[in-house]
């Protein structure tokens, strides 16, 4: 595989990458394009197969893992696997694109380390756990079951942060757009001279 350059979000739940991402997919001088993941967790409402995930069911991941189709992949939580898909960044490569991906840490790392020289690996650092869990009721889409089990993944998560090529904390997300932005924008450029 050849091309463009990957950009990795990673981050616990409820941290901001989310919109951070969506929003340097608008920067058209990025040239950036979403690797849709494949995911066993049922959608959500208002999520599109094909535009946020691919939404396949356990027998089919555990199918895909055998085959060795995917670049990485991860069990972010109990039964909700992840993985992005080798197929996904050969075909935005083909499309003359810069990669960009939402994964959890791990899994953000795991690519780092198989294509050290194209990733960029930024972790974005919430202001506390405290705030998180106070951001994921907010947003009503998982239970309080589920809230706390993304809570109580975030310490592990936090740990990881120095492992990035940067931290972004998200204290003020207009602030962290901008610093997200430049950032990309810097890597992009400074790999094309
Ligand atoms: P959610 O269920 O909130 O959409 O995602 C849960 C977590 O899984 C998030 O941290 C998200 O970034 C991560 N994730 C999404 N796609 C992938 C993937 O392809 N691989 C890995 N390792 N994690 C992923």
């Amino acid at each position: 595989m050849a091309g463009g350059k990957l950009i990795v979000f990673s981050a616990p739940s409820g941290s901001g990458k989310t919109t951070i991402v969506q929003h340097l997919l608008k920067q058209e001088r990025l040239n950036l394009e979403f690797s849709i993941s494949a995911t066993s967790r049922e959608p959500r409402k208002g999520e599109i197969h094909g535009h946020d995930y691919y939404y396949i069911n356990l027998k089919q991941f555990k199918q895909h893992i055998k085959d060795e189709d995917f670049l990485e992949w991860e069990e972010v939580y109990r039964d909700n696997f992840y993985g992005t898909l080798k197929t996904e960044i050969e075909r935005i490569w083909a499309n003359g694109k810069n990669v960009i991906f939402d994964i959890d840490v791990v899994g953000g790392l795991r690519i780092k380390k198989k294509f050290p020289k194209e990733t960029l690996a930024v972790f974005v650092k919430p202001p506390s756990v405290d705030e998180l869990k106070i951001r994921l009721k907010k947003r009503k889409t998982e239970s309080e079951e589920k809230i706390n089990m993304r809570i109580a993944k975030a310490s592990v998560e936090l740990a990881t942060a120095p492992q990035f090529d940067f931290i972004i904390e998200n204290i003020h997300l207009d602030v962290a757009l901008k610093e997200a932005e430049d950032l990309v924008a810097g890597y992009i450029n400074e790999n094309h001279e």
